[in-house]
This record gives structure tokens, sequence and C-alpha cells, in this order.
């Protein structure tokens, strides 16, 4: 029987900042191989989804599944933190993250940017990683750019070079938030090319965008979050072809 665990499992996921419920009661699965996107409005809680699925920020309520392993939680409600220091690092470093911001490293160099974290944090092999980061920079398209700083690239190239770093974690799955709103619209398409070859691969992949043709594109699941709630959900097809909701209807009429 083929593995059919799913790389992340969300259930009832509870979160808040102070009085402010920002999601109140999510279930999302990211099967093996499946690109699944989040699209919502500003504020309904996408980046906060995406930041505690791979445990940057904490969550009171609800359980998240990494490859079917759950994560340990010590305390309650707003005291609720991960148990075990060794199972949050070792489920962040295989969820790599992709910002709208590149977040690159501006003292380093392309190259040494996406050395950095296999080497220091996962202690590989300094040689083999150099020889995978090259391979990573070349798929990406910017193999030429290894020595140049982020601030010669541009915004396309950055976040080109900021997905070669996730991909060189060889992480089980990528999670991009908003990775082409900071984009000029020509530089967008070059970073939604690496996007789909990515999911052509058979990447597992949960996507944040207010791209629309690109969520339409790429997924095989889109969820549609509403002040913290999942309002409607399913295959791109249905969600953007037809809709159901009267709050996703007049999302997606706002957005084109
Ligand atoms: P989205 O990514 O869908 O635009 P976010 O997840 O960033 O939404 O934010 C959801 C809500 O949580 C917003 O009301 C936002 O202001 C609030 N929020 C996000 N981060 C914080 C924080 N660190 N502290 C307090 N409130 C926050
Ligand atoms: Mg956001």
């Amino acid at each position: 029987m083929p593995d059919t665990t799913p790389v992340i499992e969300i259930r009832n996921l509870h979160k808040s900042y102070g009085e402010l419920e920002v999601l109140r009661g999510v279930d999302i699965t990211a099967p093996a191989g499946h690109v699944v996107s989040l699209i919502g409005s500003s504020g309904s809680g996408k980046s906060t989804l995406l930041r505690c699925a791979n445990l940057l920020e904490d969550s009171q309520q609800g359980e998240i599944l990494f490859k079917g392993e759950p994560v340990l939680w010590k305390g309650s409600g707003m005291a609720r933190r991960p148990a075990d220091a060794k199972q949050v690092l070792r489920i962040r470093t295989n969820l790599s993250m992709v910002f709208q911001q590149f977040n690159l490293w501006a003292h380093m160099t392309i190259l040494q940017n996406v050395m950095e974290a296999p080497v220091t944090v996962l202690g590989r092999d300094r040689g083999e990683v150099e020889q995978s980061a090259r391979r990573y920079l070349a798929k990406v398209g910017i193999g030429d750019k290894c020595d140049a700083w982020p601030a010669q690239l541009s915004g396309g190239q950055q976040q080109r070079a900021a997905i070669a770093r996730a991909l060189c974690m060889e992480p089980q799955a990528l999670l991009f938030d908003e990775p082409t709103s900071a984009l000029d619209p020509e530089l967008e398409q070059e970073v939604v090319k690496v996007i789909k070859d990515l999911a052509n691969e058979g990447r597992t992949m949960l996507i944040v965008t207010h791209d629309m043709k690109l969520a339409a594109d790429v997924s095989d699941h889109v969820v549609f979050l509403h002040q913290g709630l999942i309002e409607e959900q399913g295959a791109p097809d249905a969600v953007f072809g037809a809709p159901k909701s009267e709050r996703l209807r007049g999302f997606l009429s706002a957005t084109r």
C-alpha cells in the first residue's frame, strides 16, 4: 500500500492574539504531492495559518500533524507551547517557508544565502551543500548569480533565490506566503513559472496567494478563508468556476 499519510494535517486550529481571535477552528490537509492554495481577504488569517503550521506561531487549541506525527504540546489555552524543541526544529526545517519580502540576508552572497541553513542548522557537509545550492540556483534560472549580493538582483531574481534557499533544505513541503505580491507584473511571471515547475514535479506545497490565476492553474485544492474560518473549499474548477458562497463570489469579483 502506498503511504497516504498527509505531509501536513491541521485539525480545528484556534489562534488568538490577545482578544483578537484570528483562527476560529480551521482544518487543512496537504497530502503528499498536492498543492493547496489559501485565498481570502487581507486579514482573514492566511499568514497566521501558515506560521502556525510550521510552528513559528503558537496556537491555543487544535492539532497539527506532520506526516502523521502529532505536535506535542505543554500547557493549555494561551499558555500552550510545543513541548519538544527537537520536534519543532525537525518540523520547521521540513516545511520551508518563502516570504513575500524574500528575506534574503543582505550581507551574504546569493550562494551563501542558499547554503547557510543546510550547513549551520542541519549540519550537512559544506561541499555537498554547495553542489546542491548551485544546482537549485540553476534550476530557478539564476545559476549565474551565485556570487552576486541580494541588492544586485531584481525582485524576481531575489524571490527565485529565496525559493532555491527553501529547496536546499530538502523539505517535505514548501510554504509560500504571497510569493509574488511584492513584484512588478512582468517579474511576477518568472516566479509563477518556477512555482508551476515545482507543482509539476509533484512537490507538496501550501500557497497563500492573491493571484487567482496561479491558484487556479497549480492547485489540487483551494481553500477560501473568511475571518478565520473556512468559508468554502474544493477543486479549483468548483471554487473559481462555480462558487457557492456569496462571500466567495464577492471576493472573486473584487479580485478580477
Ligand atoms: P492575512 O495574511 O490573511 O492578511 P494575517 O494572518 O496576517 O492575515 O492576519 C490576521 C489578523 O491577525 C489580522 O487582523 C492581523 O492584524 C492580526 N495579526 C497578525 N499578526 C499579528 C500579531 N503578531 N499581533 C497581533 N495581531 C496580529
Ligand atoms: Mg498575509
